[in-house]
């Protein structure tokens, strides 16, 4: 695994904070933040391929509906975000590169109703290369099932990219890292397969691609991209409950997200799976579109 030392706080370039551009290092927040003590903070993760900013739009509604569903607004309409991130491309000379959008409560209110609280929002951009970085990318990454569940949907609003629902990946991902592991499998609150630490999860069972409903984490906008492009290549897609034992039917097992884009996954706790062609074919399909779609 490479690790990139150079600290994010520490760089060249610029960062639209609250609705404008400045330099890199002064993009600071207060250690009062009511998003950093309580989580009030929503962020996306979005690829930029020669220039094009993959499903761009789609990004910037889901950070609108990520706040809404965290009680607060992002004080920038769509078109307005839409706008500053090619800025942000601009200022930073990125053709090839990772988007990270950012909005939390401010400093005005501490404790746990923050209601009155300022809404910031910040945008950044930097080069991010192959997300599990080793070579695995085309030989398939290791995971193990994670200690930890995802809450169900009566527990936490699920469908916001929220930091709070990071917690339990990071530790997660920690743990199984220490083990020599890429990723944890992360599995619901009733022990049905749900996803990766950050990324959608696929299974090739007879000529089949099976993925688990989205009914406790993002439906990742990776996922569905790749939803439309199976339908296109007239593979079925089954969206169900996935028990782990399911995976002892399964030939071929990928990951899905904007960082991971579709990485196939080669072992899985006691499980071995080769990538085959429908990761294949899925991959340079994914491949052809990001440039485009
Ligand atoms: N699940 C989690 C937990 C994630 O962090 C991500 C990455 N945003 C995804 C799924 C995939 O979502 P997307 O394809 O929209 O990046």
């Amino acid at each position: 695994m490479t690790v990139d030392l150079l600290p994010y706080d520490d760089r060249d370039g610029f960062i639209w904070l609250d609705g404008a551009l400045i330099p890199w290092r002064d993009a600071r927040l207060h250690v009062l933040s009511h998003g950093l003590h309580y989580a009030s903070t929503v962020f996306e993760g979005e690829r930029v391929y020669g220039g094009h900013i993959f499903r761009s739009r789609a990004h910037s509604e889901r950070l609108h509906e990520s706040a809404r569903l965290m009680g607060f607004a992002i004080p920038y309409s769509v078109d307005a975000l839409e706008d500053a991130k090619q800025e942000v491309l601009r200022a930073n000379g990125l053709k090839d590169a990772y988007l990270r959008p950012v909005a939390w409560r401010g400093a005005e209110m501490m404790g746990v109703s923050a209601q009155q609280s300022r809404i910031h929002v910040a945008i950044a951009a930097w080069y991010w290369g192959d997300y599990f970085g080793d070579g695995s990318a085309m030989t398939g990454i290791r995971m193990k099932t994670g200690r930890y569940r995802r809450p169900g949907p009566e527990c936490a609003p699920v469908h916001a990219k929220a930091t709070g629902l990071y917690m339990i990946c990071t530790l997660n991902k920690h743990e199984v890292e220490a083990e020599g592991y890429h990723d944890a499998l992360m599995l619901d609150s009733r022990g049905f397969v749900a996803e990766g630490s950050g990324a959608n999860i696929f299974l090739v069972q007879d000529g089949k691609l099976h993925t688990p409903t989205p009914e406790s984490f993002l439906n990742g906008i990776t996922r569905q991209a790749v939803i439309g492009l199976a339908e296109k290549r007239q593979i079925t897609v089954v969206e169900r409950s996935i028990l782990p034992e399911d995976f002892a039917d399964t030939t071929e097992v990928f990951v899905t997200g904007t960082a991971a884009e579709l990485t196939p996954v080669a072992e899985i706790d006691n499980y071995r799976f080769t990538p085959g062609n429908i990761t294949r074919v899925l991959r340079e399909d994914f491949r052809a579109i990001t440039t485009t779609g």
